[in-house]
């Protein structure tokens, strides 16, 4: 779950980095009111949760509180990387002599921490990397001792801070790391760290991404999930206990079990499809379940026809095939369904889906073939 820039401020700033914090705004009235509080030039940021704000002109100065007004005018219900802005945060700006790069991510293949550090901040990372490479500073840190002075040190030499400000810079290294172990992120970046030209460590701009498996150790975290960001396909999924994707193709997939539900999208593209999502029904399958399902992927008007494919363990074959004939009454809108169901019952299954008129199939291939060709012939 990635949280907005001004969450991952909330929380930096409660590990001691130092940063200018501002107001969130939903109107461009609230930002005038926002800046008069303020006093002085303020910077006007668009918060939404994609990189890039700054090019995409999602990022802009303002001297004045009229000014501030004026631009949160532009920016809010402007779209970022086809992200609608609904909240802007105005915040005191700052006069930047030099911006660094100063980020932690989980690396899985290293099993470990690593920081990553460059002196061309600023600029999305990546690209740094694409272009300068060698301008990046990568270090593992030890998942049990975790960050080390001797670290910080180096990564301050490197990026080249001034004798002055490297107590600062520990600082905020060390609350960076502390922010990021106490809230179980997957990634912690502040992007720019800047030196300001009255000698000041600030961070401008910071980007926290949790890792989910881990939120339910975090309900005040999970709290701020922002959902005007967040698919809402992929938010009444949730609430219904299934783990649902939104995918770009025609035919929704309902699958019991994450690897069966990878491998049914695979073969369904392998058979010329599209999915229309990653769908895990997840155990169990009773018919209201499967009827939520149903309208979850009903509701994306490109789906053209919906593959159903169960592996039937404790969950029997019939019970199933009874809860999809049951929730496909209830649908507002039908298309034509492919049903596979193998494992306990599956001989059950056969005469109560050949009553419904659900085209049936006994193989993966043979069910992704017919529900490609259903999409085909409309
Ligand atoms: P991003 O583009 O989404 O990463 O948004 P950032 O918050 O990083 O802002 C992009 C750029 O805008 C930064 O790298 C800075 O150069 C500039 N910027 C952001 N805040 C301020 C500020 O307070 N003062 C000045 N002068 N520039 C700022
Ligand atoms: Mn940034």
């Amino acid at each position: 779950m990635k949280l907005q820039e001004y969450r991952s401020k909330e929380i930096l700033a409660r590990h001691g980095v130092s940063l200018l914090a501002g107001q969130v705004a939903d109107t461009p009235e609230e930002a005038r009111a926002a800046a008069e509080r303020i006093g002085g030039p303020v910077v006007v940021k668009a918060q939404v949760l994609v990189g890039g704000r700054g090019k995409a002109g999602g990022v802009k100065l303002a001297s004045d509180p009229g000014e501030a007004e004026a631009r949160a005018r532009e920016i809010l219900g402007m779209r970022i990387k086809g992200v609608s802005v609904r909240k802007v945060l105005v915040a005191p700006a700052a006069d930047i002599e030099r911006e660094f790069y100063l980020g932690l991510i989980l690396d899985r293949g290293a099993k470990a921490i690593i920081a990553i550090a460059s002196a061309e901040g600023g600029v999305e990372i990546e690209e740094t990397a694409r272009n300068n490479p060698d301008a990046i500073l990568r270090i593992g840190l030890h998942p049990l001792i975790g960050l080390q002075e001797h670290q910080v040190r180096r990564v301050a030499f490197r990026l080249g801070v001034p004798a002055e400000l490297r107590p600062d810079f520990a600082t905020v290294f060390r609350g960076l790391y502390a922010a990021f172990i106490a809230s179980d992120a997957d990634l912690a970046e502040i992007n720019p760290l800047v030196i300001t030209r009255d000698g000041a460590l600030l961070a401008l701009d910071a980007k926290i991404v949790l890792d989910d498996s881990a939120l339910y150790r975090h309900p005040e975290l999970e709290a701020l999930r922002d959902l005007d960001e967040e698919e809402p396909s992929e938010i009444a999924a949730r609430e219904a206990g299934i783990n649902f994707i939104k995918l770009d193709g025609t035919i929704g997939c309902m699958v019991n079990g994450a690897g069966l539900a990878m491998t049914t999208m695979d073969l369904v593209k392998l058979a010329g499809g599209e999915p229309a999502n990653f769908l895990d029904i997840g155990g169990g399958a009773k018919a209201e379940r499967v009827a939520a399902a149903f309208r979850i992927i009903l509701d994306d008007p490109r789906v053209q026809a919906i593959l159903v494919n169960i592996f039937g363990g404790i969950t029997r074959g019939d019970e199933v095939a009874r809860g999809i004939v049951e929730a496909r009454q209830t649908l507002s809108r039908q298309v034509p369904m492919v049903v596979r169901i193998v494992g306990t019952n599956a001989e059950e299954a056969r005469p109560i889906l050949a009553e419904a008129n659900l085209i049936t199939a006994s193989s993966l291939d043979e069910a992704a073939e017919r529900a490609v060709a259903a999409v085909r012939t409309g």
